[in-house]
């Protein structure tokens, strides 16, 4: 049996179509499922009960099992789903004073090993279906009885590696007939897939776009990003300068700080040069260590000193505060498992 969900809103037109239903019925179908956030066809009231038995027969309607939800002291929210395969996910609701971001995956797992990255330790599993994207903000708004303000693709996998899907999903997530986010309010984090990152600056959807640089030299990043052998610095770089940001946007550039690898005076002064002429602010993240890692996260000082540096540049930059670490929600840290 078809997922209702595998549709695209054309899709669902026609499909309605095909059973007879008159076209309208596609906008409230569609409403139900993304605005609505409904489990069943009985709740679709304003169908008539010959509609909801019809779909019924043909298609269900998919959503994510919550295995598991851990709040944390600072009031991070680590919910982990399983899937219709027995594959299972990690969203993290992160409040803060005025959002309440929504981080979400694409992917089961990582096939870009970053080393630093627990997600990426165990390869990659599967791509998500666009359905299996949006469902998390699905699934998790129908928890809250607070909005959600914001979201990033920032929780298992790679955006990007898994194109199609991930813009299926924002399309969606962008839709005012559906979940009606503004496209300032997601952003896309990526390793630096130049190619899928041109592509999407063609593209009709508008979101926020995050690079996860995370150093200033191919010497370093080679070393803890295995994809910059492939797209190195410079050519990234020139990328993100001819991505076309809409008017007052910046990139957000992302910098995981680990000890004693790229955390020095001399990484910061790279970086100012680095980043000349890119409309940009940079976000430190201090590594979030985890068991059994190989890096070390920084002194304070030292995360300090390197942020003065970018400052000084006048280099928009704050540093990240890692929430969730207890409970192992924290950047890096996803692992789907339980
Ligand atoms: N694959 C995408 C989206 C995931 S975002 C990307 O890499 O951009 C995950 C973010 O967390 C990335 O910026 C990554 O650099 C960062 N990260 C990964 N492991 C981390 C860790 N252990 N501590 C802190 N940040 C980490
Ligand atoms: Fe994948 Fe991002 Fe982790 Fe790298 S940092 S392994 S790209 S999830």
């Amino acid at each position: 049996m078809k997922n209702l969900k595998s549709f695209s809103s054309p899709e669902l037109e026609a499909f309605l179509i095909s059973l007879g239903m008159k076209r309208y019925r596609a906008n409230q179908v569609y409403q139900w499922l993304y605005q609505k956030g409904a489990a069943s066809f009985d709740e679709m009231t304003n169908l008539s009960k010959e509609e909801r038995t019809a779909l019924n027969e043909k298609v269900y309607i998919s959503s994510l099992i919550l295995i598991k939800k851990q709040t944390a002291s600072d009031g991070t929210e680590k919910y982990l789903f399983e899937l219709e395969d027995g594959n299972r996910i990690e969203s993290v609701l992160i409040p803060d004073e005025k959002r309440l971001t929504l981080c979400i995956s694409t992917q089961v797992g990582c096939s870009m090993g970053c080393r630093f990255c627990l997600t990426g330790k165990g390869g990659l599993k599967r791509n998500l279906e666009a359905h299996e994207i949006v469902d998390q903000a699905l699934a998790v708004k129908g928890l809250l009885n607070k909005r959600i303000t914001n979201i990033v693709l920032m929780g298992m996998g790679e955006p990007l590696a898994n194109y199609d899907n991930t813009i299926a999903a924002l399309k969606i997530l962008l839709d005012e007939k559906a979940l009606n986010f503004s496209s300032r309010k997601i952003t896309l984090s990526t390793a630096g897939l130049i190619p899928q990152i041109d592509k999407l600056g063609k593209e009709g959807v508008k979101v926020n776009l995050a690079i996860s640089l995370n150093a200033a030299t191919d010497d370093v990043r080679n070393k803890i990003m295995p994809i910059n052998k492939k797209y190195p610095i410079k050519e990234l770089i020139a990328c993100c300068k001819r991505f076309p940001l809409p008017k007052r946007r910046r990139i957000t550039f992302e910098y995981v700080m680990l000890k004693d690898i790229n955390d020095t005076k001399e990484d910061a002064e790279r970086l100012c040069k680095l980043l000349k002429g890119v409309p940009c602010k940079v976000n430190l993240i201090p590594f979030n260590e985890y068991e059994g890692c190989e890096f070390k996260k920084p002194d304070e000082k030292s995360v300090e000193r390197f942020r003065g540096i970018l400052i000084e540049h006048h280099i928009m930059s704050i540093t990240r505060k890692s929430k969730g670490a207890e409970i192992s929600a924290a950047c890096g840290q996803l692992r789907g498992s339980n």
